[in-house]
C-alpha cells in the first residue's frame, strides 16, 4: 500500500496520474508533485519489498527537480517487471477541488500506458474530505494506492 499528501500552491500546474488538470493551484514538490503517482510507486515498492520512493528518488537530488512523476513510475515499472507481474492497482485521490470525476478515465488511460496494464487492472477513485482537515480546507491533496503484484 502507498500513501502521499502534497500541499496546494499558487503558480504550479496540477498534475494527477500524469494528467494535467485545470485548477487555480498545483501541488508543491521537488518533482511535479503528482501525489497519485507517488502513492502508486510506494504501493508497488511495498509489494516488492523494495523500500520507498524517497530511497529510490531522494528529494534533495537535483536530478529529480521538477521531473515528471510518470518518468519515476516508468523506472519503477521496470524494477517491478524484473521481480514479478502487476496484477491490479486500486487508488483513491482525496481532493476538495477541482472535481476529478471528469478526468478519471484520462488518468486511468495514462497510468495504464505507463504501467503497460490493460484498463481492467487499474482503478482510480476520487472523493472529497467533506470539508474536514487540511484536505477538506483545500490546502492539500492526498492519495492512497494498493498494488497486487504476483512475485
Ligand atoms: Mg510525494
Amino acid at each position: 500500500m502507498g500513501y502521499d499528501i502534497h500541499r496546494l500552491e499558487e503558480g504550479r500546474k496540477l498534475v494527477l496520474g500524469g494528467v494535467e488538470i485545470p485548477h487555480t493551484r498545483g501541488l508543491a514538490g521537488h518533482s511535479d508533485g503528482d501525489v497519485l503517482i507517488h502513492a502508486i510507486i510506494d504501493a508497488l515498492l511495498g509489494a516488492c519489498t523494495q523500500g520507498d520512493i524517497g530511497q529510490h528518488f531522494p528529494d534533495d537530488d537535483p536530478k529529480y527537480k521538477d521531473i515528471a512523476s510518470v518518468e519515476l513510475l516508468s523506472q519503477i515499472r521496470g524494477l517491478v517487471a524484473k521481480m514479478g507481474r502487476i496484477e491490479h492497482i486500486d487508488c483513491t485521490v482525496v481532493a476538495e477541488a477541482p472535481k476529478l470525476a471528469p478526468h478519471i478515465e484520462d488518468v486511468r488511460r495514462k497510468l495504464g500506458e505507463v504501467l503497460e496494464l490493460t484498463d481492467d487492472k487499474i482503478s482510480v477513485k476520487a472523493k472529497t474530505a467533506e470539508g474536514l482537515g487540511p484536505v477538506g480546507e483545500g490546502k492539500a491533496i492526498e492519495a492512497y494506492a494498493v498494488a497486487l503484484v504476483d512475485l
